[in-house]
């Protein structure tokens, strides 16, 4: 339910429904209204009728059912565009964020050498996997805690705030002590023990939709971590699965509008899983701004036949750079800005 204040609501009236909220068994969730505040309350959807005693508060105007099954993730809770600020950059509003690295960290040389070069080109964050999500047992695995001391090194080099994937919630702790945004892989989107733990945390997490997740899904994964309390999702599209096999998945940029019509939260497009091949990542990049995302995530590494994931997706640092070049004067045109 959306409990709308009056504009000459008290503090003490906001307290006291927020407090009758709680002992009704739901959680309380201020929204910062222009005119009003708005406190959404969620929690069991048997017994919400039980909420609507509140319309006969002091300072409640009115109590409205939320009818998207995705509460928080709502336009209808918040009308007004999420920005989520990583290590004091910002994603969503009027800049377009850039995360790139290697799909793996793989060496020390390897990813600091792939953090300069990206930030030279202009990206805003480093992204690196040192918990890798594998469909082989026998494949790489990641680095693991060396990893994630290396991103931290690259951090301290570069300023770039970092992004990395946690996979498992035993793991949550320690990823977090080392990283600006957790990250949640597309194979994990609906692992609620994990989404949960990521809703304790005061960090932001970059949720990535599931190869075979619809978009109602994939804000329901969403809303698994807002109800724990944490308000900075970033939503990724990575590609889904068709029967097309020409790409590695197909990119549904048409979420784009989608979420934008559906949610605050920002999105952004990782158009390297989203097509597994380097050649096609510069069109889709431009095709993903066009369509209104808020970012992008571009695999970067320095020798891509070498990595020892991802490869043949994976953009040189010189084509990255060009890429990068490319992008400037059409975000500009999009009336976005790249900081
Ligand atoms: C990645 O970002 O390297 C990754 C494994 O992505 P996804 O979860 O989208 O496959
Ligand atoms: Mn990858």
């Amino acid at each position: 339910m959306i409990i709308v204040m009056s504009p000459h609501a008290t503090a003490a009236e906001i307290k006291a429904v927020e407090t009758k909220i709680a002992e009704l068994g739901y959680k309380p969730h201020e929204i910062e209204g222009v005119e009003r505040k708005v406190i959404g309350a969620v929690g069991d959807e048997r017994g919400k009728d039980r909420l609507q005693s509140l319309e006969s508060m002091a300072g409640v105007e009115s109590v409205l059912p939320i009818l998207k099954p995705y509460k928080l993730a709502s336009r209808e809770v918040q009308a007004k565009d999420t920005i989520v600020y990583a290590g004091g950059v910002p994603i969503g509003g009027k800049p377009i964020a850039i995360m790139a690295g290697p799909c793996s960290v793989e060496s020390h040389d390897q990813l600091l050498t792939t953090a300069h070069l990206v930030k030279k080109a202009g990206a805003n964050f480093l992204r690196g996997g040192a918990f890798k999500p594998r469909t082989s047992p026998y494949s790489f695995q990641g680095l693991e805690e060396d990893g994630l001391k290396l991103l931290d090194e690259a951090r301290k080099e570069t300023g770039l705030p970092i992004v990395t994937e946690v996979m498992n919630p035993r793991e949550v702790d320690l990823v977090a002590r080392y990283t600006d945004i957790m990250q949640v892989g597309a194979r994990n989107v609906q692992n609620f023990s994990l989404l949960k733990e990521l809703g304790k945390l005061k960090k932001p997490i970059l949720l990535k939709r599931g190869m075979m997740t619809t978009i109602k899904e994939f804000l329901m994964s969403a809303e698994y971590i807002l109800s724990e309390g944490n308000r900075d999702v970033v939503l990724c599209e990575r590609g889904i699965r068709t029967f097309e096999t020409a790409t590695r998945n197909t990119l549904d940029l048409s979420c784009i509008p989608v979420l934008k019509k559906e949610t605050h939260l920002p999105i952004i497009i990782d158009p390297s899983h989203g097509t597994g091949h380097w050649d096609l990542v510069e069109s889709m990049a431009r095709a993903s701004i066009a369509a209104g995302a808020d970012g992008l995530m571009i695999e970067v590494h320095p020798d891509p036949a070498s990595a020892f994931s991802d490869g043949p997706q994976s953009l040189k640092p010189e084509k990255f750079a060009k890429l990068m070049e490319s992008l400037k004067g059409f975000i500009k045109l999009m009336g976005r800005t790249l900081d």
